[in-house]
């Protein structure tokens, strides 16, 4: 008999990963706020449950994916979790994974927080590279292993339930700098008789060879050795900011999007590390940490 579960979310993301349940055999019970999105599922032979409680009580393991964590508070609000392995893949902040684990551990239920490392196309489809981080209850993980392995690779980021997101949110953080920079570079060329097809794939094969960059800043960090064989050092980067300024002024192009990581570096420098690399910027922006 092959392991049934409960998918609480038939949106964009949960619909894409009941059907890769379905594909694999699984029974899946569905239930979504509106109905009527629960249809397509049902159509591929989910069982849809009224309510959130009923859906939950079908089966031990109960898999959220609803937008945000506020609805899934809303959505269990009467539902008895007691015994429930609950795998929570809504995306979130590390303290609110930290918060719904102790609200799903004081209900009696293990509790697994997630972050989604893919779009709804790639669900399902391993060649895709699709993955999900997983944190808290590591007995949970292993013993649905093979079950959440189903639409996605499976990343365990440790019994800590805030990791998942933190994980989550730090590469999804990278990407928004990334894409500001695409952005950027494609404004550039806007006014000129250059193809964005051109550009592109200079710019991301630039990109590619920049990510060296990452392993270089860990050592950094780890090593507290912000200067040793430095090759663009932080007082030549930031006068070539000034370059960079400049050609966004003459090409019409505002440079709102790179202005905060430049004045980042010329604090740096101001303070006196124009020697070392970018790693010395990372502690800049540390603050005194937020209230949970
Ligand atoms: P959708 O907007 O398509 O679906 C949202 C789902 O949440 C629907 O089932 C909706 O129900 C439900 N919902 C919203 N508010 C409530 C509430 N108060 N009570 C109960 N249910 C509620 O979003 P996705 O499916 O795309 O996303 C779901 C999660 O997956 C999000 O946390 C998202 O960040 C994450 N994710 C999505 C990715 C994507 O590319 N789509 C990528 C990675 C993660 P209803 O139909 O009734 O509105």
């Amino acid at each position: 008999r092959p392991a049934s579960l409960t998918l609480l979310g038939a949106g964009a993301m949960g619909t894409a990963l009941g059907r890769a349940w379905l594909a694999a055999g699984r029974a899946v019970t569905v239930w979504n706020r509106t109905p009527a999105r629960a249809a397509a599922l049902a159509s591929e032979g989910a069982a849809v449950a009224a309510t959130a409680a009923e859906a939950v009580a079908a089966n031990r393991l109960v898999i959220a994916c609803l937008l945000d964590d506020d609805s899934v508070g809303e959505a269990l609000g009467d539902a008895d979790l007691t015994g429930r392995d609950l795998v929570n893949l809504t995306t979130g902040t590390p303290a609110q994974g930290r918060a719904r684990a102790a609200w799903a551990t004081a209900r009696g239920a293990r509790f697994l927080d997630a972050g989604i490392m893919a779009v709804p196309p790639m669900i399902g489809t391993p060649e895709s590279g699709a993955y999900v981080f997983y944190s808290g209850s590591r007995p949970l993980f292993e013993e649905h292993r093979d079950t959440l392995a189903v639409p996605a690779g499976t990343r365990y980021a440790g019994e800590d339930p805030g990791f998942a997101a933190l994980y989550d949110v730090a590469l999804l953080s990278a990407m928004s700098g990334l894409f500001a920079g695409i952005t950027h570079a494609f404004a550039l060329i806007g006014g000129e008789d250059v193809a964005p097809e051109d550009l592109a794939p200079l710019l991301a094969s630039w990109l590619t060879a920049m990510t060296t960059a990452v392993h270089e800043t860990a050592e950094r960090l780890s090593s507290g050795d912000y200067t040793t064989g430095v090759v663009s050092n932080l007082a030549m980067q930031a006068a070539g900011n000034g370059t960079l300024l400049r050609t966004a002024g003459e090409q019409g192009v505002s440079a709102e999007l790179l202005l905060p990581y430049m004045d980042l570096m010329a604090r740096r420098v101001a303070a006196g590390h124009g020697d070392e690399d970018g790693a010395g910027l990372v502690g800049l922006l540390r603050l005194p940490r937020a209230a949970a």
